[in-house]
């Protein structure tokens, strides 16, 4: 509506579940060799999810379960990490979408006058949240925003402007 085209792409992202085995129990971990990243879903199971980028889909028609060659493959890599696991089984999952920027950073900023934009969490808007929410509050306000967000501003694409923040594919980590 105020011709303004945000550089974001979707993405089809996995969440798997699994019982643990026996007795084992490991810490939440990201594991970049592997690929993945882990941690306990209460008492009883465990998740993981990949780190690495995904083909785009269709936001409007995607699968939204999660395949047994995609379980696999999760369940395959830790116990590459975690031998232990060996016996865990699968729960299940689900996917859904990530909205990836091309750095993998939030675009947060004024667009058009009066319109703000804060999308492109690129699978990792939660954890941000608490350390972005109050400083865009400002920025809708018109309080003092803190300035430092104004790197994440989507005009930083046509300037060479990309965070450098992840590590290597695992971009979610940043
Ligand atoms: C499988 C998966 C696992 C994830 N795991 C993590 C994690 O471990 N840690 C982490 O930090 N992040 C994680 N994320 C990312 C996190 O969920 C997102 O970054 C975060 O939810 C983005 O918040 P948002 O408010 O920008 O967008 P959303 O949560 O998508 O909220 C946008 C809202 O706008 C509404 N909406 C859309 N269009 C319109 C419209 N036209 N009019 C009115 N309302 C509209 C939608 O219904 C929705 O409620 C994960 C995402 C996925 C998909």
């Amino acid at each position: 509506m105020v011709g303004v085209d945000l550089p974001l792409t979707v993405e089809r992202h996995i969440v798997a579940t699994f019982a643990w085995g026996d007795d084992a129990r490991v810490p939440a971990h990201g594991d970049l060799p592997n690929g993945y990243y882990f941690r306990p879903e209460g008492d009883d199971l465990f998740l993981m999810g990949p780190l690495h980028p995904e083909p785009t889909v269709d936001p409007d028609a995607f699968d939204e379960r999660v395949g047994a060659d995609e379980t696999e493959r999760l369940g395959s890599a830790v116990i590459r990490r975690a031998p232990s696991l060996r016996h865990a089984t699968s729960r299940g999952g689900w996917a859904s979408l990530y909205d990836v920027s091309p750095d993998w950073q939030p675009v947060i900023g004024e667009i058009a006058p009066g319109v703000f934009v804060d999308a492109g969490t690129s699978g990792h808007g939660f954890k941000l949240a608490p350390a972005l929410g109050a400083h865009i509050a400002d920025l809708l306000t018109g309080a003092d925003a803190d300035r430092g967000l104004e790197q994440f501003h989507p005009r930083r694409f046509e300037r060479s402007g990309a965070l450098d923040a992840g590590f290597g594919e695992a971009r979610i980590l940043g």
